[in-house]
């Protein structure tokens, strides 16, 4: 766990604490809805697609595929780490997509590559605070 940790934090709004708890036990949990059986994301109290309002939560088998990225040269400065930052979205292999930092991987076009297969890592970057990210995953394990 780092303690040096300066950058920002999520703030968990009542939707989105269930998500931020399952992080802190290295769980990506997302909200699925009973009525249709999809998950989705972002965390709501209804579900996107039928506008149900029976929701639970599922854990993620945490792999998907980088559907697009960007490397940031410079990264704003409340991030106390000045190295390129990869921000990608993610599609789950459960359907939903989220935006996340691409870690364990050279920041550079030759590298970070669209349609790349991911799995989640967890970052304990404070006490309280769990922040899932994203690496590269071998090609050769099926999603
Ligand atoms: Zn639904």
């Amino acid at each position: 766990m780092s303690t040096t940790y300066t950058g920002p934090l999520p703030v968990p709004t009542p939707e989105s604490r269930p998500f931020w708890d399952a992080a802190k036990q290295h769980r990506l949990s997302l909200p699925y809805c009973e009525s249709c059986k999809r998950s989705f994301f972002y965390p709501r109290p209804f579900c996107p697609f039928c506008f149900g309002e029976d929701v639970s939560w599922r854990d993620s088998c945490g792999r998907g595929t980088l559907i697009t990225f960007v490397i940031n040269h410079r990264p704003p400065r409340s991030f106390p780490n000045q190295d390129p930052l990869v921000i990608g979205i993610v599609e789950l292999a459960e359907g939903p997509r989220l935006m996340s930092q691409i870690v364990g991987v050279e920041p550079s076009p030759d590298h970070v590559v669209c349609d790349m297969p991911v799995e989640v890592v967890f970052d304990d970057v404070t006490a309280e605070v769990t922040l899932p990210k994203f690496r590269p995953t071998n090609r050769a394990t099926p999603l």
